[in-house]
């Protein structure tokens, strides 16, 4: 079988099947003159070395194997840490976005181990500062609101509006004995309303009397959300007539102008106080004062109704 080796130029080849190998060396045997007459055979036993191989080959590649197996659970796990850390960074940056700063003080590590737990602190001492920042804006917003001159719901004029206008009106009233009223208008059973129907309700109910208010009144009467649901409007050149007139037509028109919301009608009524100027009387908040006294009775007078002030009143009310 040996002899039957095809063998290649170079004169050696390994002959056998699986680990059983032969090294077969080819030696051309030659006459004197150099022809070739035969050839010899070397033939070794390389089973062994082959045997070695395997096993080697073997063994490697176990080692490999159990190598790249034990660094891709490594990597998982340290992929899987990460990846949960970098979730907790989003969550942390998405509760600034939403400005959801409460209890956002407890999400700092203690003892930050790494870039990622410094990059966390920072993230925390940002929204505190935002947060922090935010709450002072609010504040600034309320004093800048207070210092306006219109009330943000109804986008009536508001009481300092109010004041620094009537004083100025009701010093030309005094010098030139023109004509002045007032009206104090009070929203009736306003809370039961909020009670019922819940403060938004409440609010629109605000905002439809506001509208309704602003296309009865001149435009040269002075018409104010006082606070709450009292509004106070300010008549100048109209007398105790035209001011009852005025009132009436309030009275009637908010009557008939009930708020709708959703499915449910809401029926709401005012009572209304008049007060006029009087020569002698000193400033503005004795008109508001007495009208006051008005709006008291007709409160008292089962609401839904205009009541005029009568002079002598203030000592009967004190009382
Ligand atoms: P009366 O007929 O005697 O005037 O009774 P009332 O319920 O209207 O008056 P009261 O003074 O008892 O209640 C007024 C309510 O108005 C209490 C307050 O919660 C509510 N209110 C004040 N300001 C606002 C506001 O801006 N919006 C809403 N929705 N409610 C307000
Ligand atoms: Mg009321």
């Amino acid at each position: 079988a040996v002899l039957n080796i095809p063998f290649d130029t170079k004169g050696y080849a390994v002959y056998g099947k699986l680990w059983k190998k032969n090294l077969v060396v080819e030696f051309p045997l030659s006459d004197r003159k150099g022809f070739i007459v035969g050839k010899v055979l070397f033939i070794k036993d390389v089973s062994q070395i082959y045997i070695n191989f395997y096993v080697l080959m073997g063994i490697l590649s176990v080692y490999s194997f159990a190598l790249s197996l034990l660094s891709s659970l490594l990597l998982y796990v340290f992929s899987e840490n990460l990846v949960d850390r970098i979730i907790k960074l989003q969550e942390l940056s998405n509760r600034i976005k939403e400005s959801n700063f409460s209890g956002i003080e407890f999400l700092k590590i203690e003892k930050p181990k790494d870039e990622l737990d410094h990059l966390r602190n920072n993230l925390v001492d940002t929204a505190l500062t935002i947060g922090k920042l935010l709450s002072e804006l609010e504040e600034k917003n309320r004093e800048l609101q207070e210092l306006a001159y219109y009330d943000p719901l109804t986008g009536l004029p508001n009481r300092r509006f109010f004041f620094e206008h009537a004083s100025l009106i009701f010093e030309e009233v005094k010098r030139y004995e023109k004509s002045l009223s007032l009206l104090v208008i009070d929203i009736d059973h306003f809370k039961e309303i909020n009670e019922t129907h819940g403060h938004d309700v409440g609010n629109l109910v605000l905002k439809t009397f506001a509208g309704l208010l602003r296309g009865i009144v001149r435009q040269s009467d002075i018409c104010t959300r006082f606070g709450g649901e009292k509004f106070v409007v300010l008549l100048p050149n109209t007398d105790l007539e035209g001011a009852k007139v005025l009132a009436e037509r309030i009275r009637a028109t908010v009557a008939k102008n009930p708020v709708e919301h959703g499915s449910t009608i809401i029926v709401f009524t005012v009572s209304i106080g008049i007060s006029q100027y009087r020569k002698g009387m000193q400033s503005v908040d004795e008109l508001i004062k007495e009208a006051d006294i008005a709006l008291y009775r007709a409160k008292e007078g089962g609401r839904n109704r205009v009541e005029v002030f009568i002079p002598d009143e203030t000592a009967e009310a004190q009382t």
